[in-house]
């Protein structure tokens, strides 16, 4: 099969950090063919190609006549469960769909010679850090199913590379965050779990307090850290890693966030400094499976993507996810294509 140069096929790509990459694919002269099954994305978010609601490896048959029309040069594989604690109450959900959905495209690649897979990995595959920041030669141990699953999938691309049948990026992202700064597009997952946007959320009065979960870590003020990036800067990785895949024909494990630590407090803190609102706060219980620090030593994506992250600090993400909040999303209108 001869491949549309500019055809990238991306899975969940209604979904957050999918929809920034259509806009960052867009944004490169690719046509981002979206297949989402939109139980937990947005037809809203769907506006820069065409879009199959179709679920894996249900649809497999429709999905590989996508393949069949477009036969695109790459697939960006988004589309996944992640969140932590519904991974330890239900694994087999986590197991079954994150697998079986990656399975059904490498096995649909291979049959339209497809070679160029990015894969929506995660710093979870580490599990507990036993040093900060996590370059990509700290040990893999993955402590709950979600993370295991993300592993499994690389363990797959590992073997199937061999092969010689494909090339892939696999991106282990730290903390997302922020949205579109033109309001294109932003972060609206029900239920909500993430911190900035339940902080956000309490800022605007809809949500009564954000809760701190866990304030005797051991950490400077007690409250547990993370590496915050924003959306656009992670979009454009992918597409400089696809395009890296695609010159080089070589393999990428790379971790992608900014190599600075926010502290849940500090959060809160710079949040309220942007939208100038009291945030009522209440100290809770830890959540189960929270590791205290997760910071990325992200220099390897740097040189070898030649990538530079825009956004640095987290002022300007907060305020871009904070725009975000209050655009009217039932405005939107269905593109067409
Ligand atoms: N967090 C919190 N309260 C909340 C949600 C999250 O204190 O309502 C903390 C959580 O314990 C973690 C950090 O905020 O330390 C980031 O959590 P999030 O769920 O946004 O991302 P994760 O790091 O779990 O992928």
């Amino acid at each position: 099969m001869d491949t549309q140069q500019n055809n990238v096929i991306v899975t969940g790509g209604a979904g957050y950090i999918g929809s920034h990459a259509c806009k960052a694919l867009h944004d490169k002269g690719y046509l981002p063919i979206v297949i989402d099954s939109l139980e937990l994305g947005h037809e809203w978010a769907v506006q820069w190609g065409p879009l199959f609601s179709y679920h894996f490896p249900k649809n497999e048959n429709e999905i590989r006549q996508v393949f069949q029309t477009y036969k695109p040069i790459g697939v960006m594989h988004f589309a996944a469960y992640s969140a932590v604690g519904e991974s330890v109450a239900n694994p087999l959900k986590y197991y079954e769909n994150n697998i079986q959905s990656s399975l059904c495209l490498l096995k649909l690649m291979q049959e339209f010679d497809c070679k160029n897979f990015i894969f929506s990995s995660t710093c979870s595959i580490y599990g507990e850090a036993q040093y900060v920041p996590l370059d990509e030669m700290h040990p893999i141990q993955p402590v709950n199913p979600y993370g295991k699953s993300k592993r499994m999938v690389e363990t797959i691309l590992q073997d199937f590379s061999k092969t010689k049948k494909i090339n892939y990026a696999s991106l282990r992202y730290f903390n997302a965050a922020g949205a579109n700064e033109n309001q294109l597009i932003g972060e609206q997952h029900t239920p909500e779990t993430h911190l900035i946007p339940l902080i956000l959320m309490a800022a605007a009065g809809k949500k009564d307090c954000i809760k701190v979960f866990g304030t005797n870590y051991d950490t400077p003020d007690g409250t547990c850290i993370r590496d915050y990036i924003h959306v656009t800067d992670l979009a454009e990785a992918h597409v400089k890693a696809l395009e890296y895949i695609i010159e080089k024909q070589e393999n990428l494990e790379l971790n992608l966030g900014i190599g600075k630590g926010y502290s849940v407090k500090e959060v809160i803190e710079i949040a309220k400094q942007v939208t100038q609102k009291n945030i009522p706060t209440l100290y809770s219980e830890k959540r189960e499976g929270d590791p205290p620090v997760l910071v990325a030593n992200p220099s390897l994506a740097k040189k070898i993507l030649n990538w530079n992250p825009r956004y640095q600090d987290l002022e300007t993400i907060i305020l871009h996810a904070w725009q975000w909040m209050q655009k009217d999303i039932s405005t939107f209108s269905k593109k067409e294509f």
